[in-house]
C-alpha cells in the first residue's frame, strides 16, 4: 500500500486576489458579511432557501426574501485540492470547498477552508465561518475546521 499524499496547512487564497460583483439579488449576503453575519436567501413565503439568491422562489414563485442570521457552522459537501495559485501559478496548498450551511436546508456555498492539513479534510466535515478581507472593503466568508 502506497504512503498517503501529505501537502500540508490548506491555506485561503490571498484576499488581495479576489473580487466579487454584486446586484440586488446578491447584495444583502455581501452586505451582512461585512457584519461578519453568514446568511442566506429565504423565501419570505414559504421558507424554502435558495444559494446562490434569485428573484424568485423556486417552489412557490414568491419574491418576499428574508436573510436570516445563521450559527456560521456548515459541513463539508464536497471539495479539492488544488496546489497552484490561480493568478501566478506558483506552488500555492489550497482547498475550495462546497458547504452545507447549518440552519438553511438545501443552502450551499462555495469557499475554501483552513485551520488543518489540506489532506485532513474529508467530506462530512465540520467548519465554522472564517471571515476574510478581498478587494474594494467586501468580506468572503471562507471556513475553517472546528
Ligand atoms: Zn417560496
Amino acid at each position: 500500500m502506497s504512503e498517503p499524499i501529505k501537502y500540508g496547512p490548506a491555506l485561503l487564497l490571498p484576499g488581495d486576489q479576489i473580487g466579487i460583483t454584486t446586484n440586488p439579488n446578491t447584495e444583502p449576503f455581501w452586505l451582512a458579511a461585512k457584519e461578519h453575519r453568514l446568511t442566506a436567501c429565504q423565501c419570505g413565503k414559504c421558507g424554502h432557501f435558495r444559494m446562490p439568491p434569485s428573484p424568485y422562489c423556486p417552489e412557490c414563485s414568491s419574491q418576499e426574501v428574508d436573510w436570516p442570521t445563521l450559527p456560521g457552522t456548515a459541513t463539508v459537501f464536497s471539495f479539492a485540492v488544488c496546489n497552484k495559485n490561480p493568478k501566478d501559478g506558483a506552488d500555492y496548498i489550497y482547498v475550495p470547498v462546497v458547504v452545507d450551511i447549518d440552519g438553511a436546508p438545501g443552502a450551499r456555498l462555495n469557499a475554501n477552508v483552513t485551520g488543518c492539513d489540506a489532506e485532513d479534510v474529508h467530506i462530512g466535515m465540520k467548519v465554522t465561518v472564517e471571515w476574510t478581507p478581498i478587494q474594494d472593503d467586501w468580506v468572503l466568508p471562507n471556513f475553517r475546521k472546528v
